[in-house]
Parts: C-alpha cells; sequence; structure tokens
C-alpha cells in the first residue's frame, strides 16, 4: 500500500537502487515489439500474426511477447491488488503505441462472477481503467458477459471452439466506430476473436482492435 505513496527505491526485478519501479537495466534487458521500421500493428507481422486467430480483428497492439520481465509483471498483477505492475505496464504500452490511432472506448475482457467472487478483480479491467486515464479514453465493462465455461475434458477441438462461442456473449449494442477490447495477455487470440466476432455480426462495419500487455510467441520467433 505505502509503495503507491513513497518514490521507488529497488527495482522490482534485480533489487538494486532505482528511482523507478524497473531500473534501467532491466528495461534494457526486457523485449520490446516496438521497433522504428516496423508497424505497431502486430497483425502486419506475419511471425506474430500466425499464430494468433484473427478473423474479425483490424489490429493487435502489445508490449512484447510474454516472457521475462512482462510475464512476471503479468503474474504479479493477476495475483495480488499490487498497482505497481498495471502502473510499469499500461505506462510501457501508453509510450509504445505513439501516434496510433486511439479508439472511442475501452472494453475489457470479462470474467465469470464465480471468478470475480474469489478476486474481487478483474485484471483486464484494472488495465483498461488505467489505460483509459493515461490516455483519456473512456472504457465500458458491461458490454459482454463470460459464463461458465463446459469441462473441456472430453471434447475435440472442434467442441471445445463451440464451448468458447457459447461462453462469451457481448450484451450491449455499441454505437462506435473504433473500439479497443483489453486483455493482459494474449496466447492463441481464440477468446478475443470470439467476441469481435460477435462485435462484428452487430457491427459490420466497426473497427476493432485488441490492446494486449503482452503476446505468446512460438518457441521459433522469439524475437519481434
Ligand atoms: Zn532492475
Amino acid at each position: 500500500m505505502l509503495r503507491r505513496f513513497l518514490p521507488n527505491l529497488t527495482c522490482l526485478f534485480c533489487c538494486q537502487y532505482s528511482a523507478s519501479a524497473v531500473c534501467r537495466y532491466c528495461q534494457y534487458d526486457t523485449v520490446f515489439f516496438h521497433h522504428p521500421d516496423k508497424p505497431p500493428n502486430l497483425l502486419l507481422r506475419p511471425e506474430v500474426a500466425r499464430n494468433i486467430k484473427h478473423s474479425a480483428i483490424d489490429g493487435l497492439y502489445a508490449i512484447g511477447p510474454y516472457q521475462w520481465p512482462l510475464n512476471q509483471l503479468i503474474l504479479r498483477l493477476k495475483s495480488s491488488r499490487d498497482m505497481v505492475p498495471a502502473d510499469i505496464l499500461t505506462k510501457w504500452f501508453s509510450q509504445m503505441l505513439g501516434d496510433t490511432p486511439l479508439p472511442e472506448i475501452l472494453l475489457p475482457v470479462p470474467i465469470t462472477y464465480w471468478r470475480y467472487y474469489q478476486r474481487r478483480y478483474n485484471q483486464a479491467s484494472e488495465l483498461a481503467s488505467l489505460l483509459g486515464q493515461r490516455l483519456n479514453v473512456p472504457m465500458h465493462t458491461q458490454w459482454a458477459k463470460r459464463k461458465s465455461a463446459k469441462q473441456q475434458t472430453g471434447l475435440n477441438r472442434q467442441q471445445r471452439l463451440q464451448n468458447l462461442r457459447q461462453a462469451y456473449k457481448v450484451t450491449q449494442a455499441l454505437p462506435y466506430r473504433h473500439i479497443a477490447i483489453i486483455d493482459d495477455v494474449i496466447t492463441t487470440g481464440c477468446t478475443v476473436d470470439v467476441l469481435a466476432r460477435q462485435l462484428r455480426q452487430r457491427h459490420p462495419r466497426i473497427k476493432i482492435d485488441i490492446w494486449a500487455m503482452a503476446v505468446t510467441l512460438a518457441p521459433t520467433s522469439k524475437r519481434a
């Protein structure tokens, strides 16, 4: 708690003296997707896009691959209500965006009521809230629902996908031209693509971006 008010004196990762939560050496060792010669939209980079389902998605933006230290920051964000990781992640994400056109609204991926009841916390909403404050974009949390999924055991791939499709439901019309769905990590893209497809059915011309803090890369393409 006090950490929010006191100046940082040690780096979160190497415990050396640092005025910020991540020291410049650890930040230097972090792999960022940002590259001056590459498009910030990761769907335009085959090494990332080929592993991510994106049948209804226009843009995918993330800070970097899901590896140290982003994975540590995200695990910390999920396991505690410590806001330091969310603060660092949203700062790096906002810097990475540069002059990328901003959406009109931020839509965090919903979690089940049961999960929320257990944790009292949805990390995607916390990220969306902080990003909204940094970038001056409103967020909307009641746009979709997540039902408890049926057991995946014994189901084939097609049935598992069907199960996932039924687990999420966009519950409201969204009168926007450009939105961003917020999640902490994108691994296969299946979840956000299910939500994006439902949005696309209701609003065929809407521009749908995905904002994630990290993307899991296939083992052969570790470097962005
Ligand atoms: Zn450090």
